[in-house]
């Protein structure tokens, strides 16, 4: 079997370079860095100890026995949630900021929708000394003021932009401006398996810490490979994350659960492989919320974190190839998820985790009494605790 992507950061028809020629010389010089130096038993040895020392991994692979009783099988937690700053993100910026350290940039610039990104690339920033600028909507800054503080905290700054929709997709805009400019001392923090090659593949490979830890857990808790593995879907890291070291494991299914919004039959979803179709989008051709002339769809989540028209190659090729099953779930459903793993387990997880969740939740007569799943509770919840509480009309 070949191993994916190809050389050309292929996935099947998925993935490759579509970026302009000024971003190529950056481009190609972070291929080449992240095939010799990131890929070398000296990087991997000082990443992990990072991931250990500084992120505070392995994870727990928690057993969540009140959960199980709900479902009627064996419901195993990915604990992402204690990852030092609250979600799996950490893992992929600690990769990358370490990598750009080891070719001499001294710069890093990172875009951020909710600011979960931006606050987990300026941590990284701190620890390695590098300079940081994070890129903004002015919509967001004002809705996730907490975190532009949090940013500024960590001794970034935080650059507000104006233009077109001022959200996530202008803030892309505006730092890959930057790094055309800059790429000399600079490296671009991607967060998630988007973007050109070799981000799709790098940034999965930075993540697939999850997998690799959930599989030894798993053998030592039951003796066998789980049935199911369960995540949610934005831009797809930490399901792809989990599912890549489990990619021969033919008996492992795979259910990634994207952002139904108000419903997938409505305007309002962030489902991009469930109602998709194949195009360009920030420089690679996967799944895209597009119409018929290519004009990017508007997005809606309850979670911001899942609020994305795009989603990694490597998915739209698992999924045309049958490896992986998308499923979506409703705000609706996703706030009852949110509230249910709360009290049945004490464990109040994120709203973009909380889809994971709910697909469960909704279909659990798919699952058998011994069969054994391992969710993956990608960050903990205390940052929508605010948010739930004013869609529920809660006074705080
Ligand atoms: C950003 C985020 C996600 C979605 O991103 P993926 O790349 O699809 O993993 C999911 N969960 C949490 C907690 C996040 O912060």
């Amino acid at each position: 079997m070949i191993r994916l992507p190809d050389r050309k950061g292929r996935f099947g028809i998925y993935g490759g370079k579509f970026a302009p020629e000024t971003l190529m010389a950056p481009i190609e010089q972070l291929e080449n860095a992240y095939f010799s130096i990131g890929r070398s038993r000296q990087f991997r040895k000082e990443f992990s100890y990072y991931l250990k020392q500084y992120v505070g991994r392995p994870t727990p692979l928690y057993f969540a026995s009140n959960l199980s009783e709900i479902i009627s099988c064996k419901v195993y937690l990915k604990r992402e949630d204690l990852a030092f700053t609250g979600a799996h993100k950490i893992n992929n910026t600690v990769g990358q900021v370490l990598l750009a350290k080891k070719m001499g940039k001294t710069r890093v610039i990172a875009e951020t929708g909710a600011g979960q990104h931006g606050v987990a690339t300026a941590t990284a920033a701190a620890l390695f000394k590098m300079k940081c600028e994070i890129y903004m909507g002015e919509v967001d800054m004002q809705r996730q003021a907490l975190n532009v503080y949090r940013m500024k905290l960590l001794g970034a700054k935080v650059t507000c932009v104006k233009s077109g929709s001022r959200t996530l997709k202008d803030a892309i805009n505006e730092a890959m401006r930057d790094w055309i400019s800059s790429f000399k001392d600079t490296h671009y923090v991607i967060g998630t398996v988007v973007g050109f090659h070799p981000f799709p593949v790098m940034v999965r490979d930075f993540q697939s810490v999850i997998g690799k830890e959930a599989k030894k857990q798993i053998l030592k808790a039951e003796g066998r490979l789980p049935d199911f593995l369960i995540a949610c879907v934005g831009g797809g890291s930490n399901s792809m994350g989990l599912f890549f070291p489990f990619f021969r494991n033919k008996n492992v299914k795979f259910i990634g659960v994207e952002a139904a919004g108000k419903g997938i039959d409505t305007d309002f979803h962030a489902a991009t492989l469930c109602r998709g179709t194949p195009g360009i989008l920030h420089g690679n051709f996967s799944y895209v919320l597009q119409d018929k002339e290519g004009q990017i769809h508007p997005t809606h989540s309850v979670s911001a974190g899942l609020d994305y028209p795009g989603i990694g190659p490597e998915h739209s090729y698992y999924k045309d190839t049958g490896r992986a099953e998308y499923y979506a779930a409703t705000d609706q459903q996703v706030l009852k998820a949110f509230h249910i793993l709360s009290e049945a387990e004490g464990i109040i997880p994120a709203l973009e985790s909380s889809h994971a969740l709910a697909y469960m939740i909704e279909n659990k007569n798919r699952f058998k009494q011994d069969d054994i799943v391992i969710v993956c509770l990608s960050g903990r919840g205390d940052k929508d605790v605010n948010e739930v509480a004013r869609i529920e009309g809660i006074p705080l």
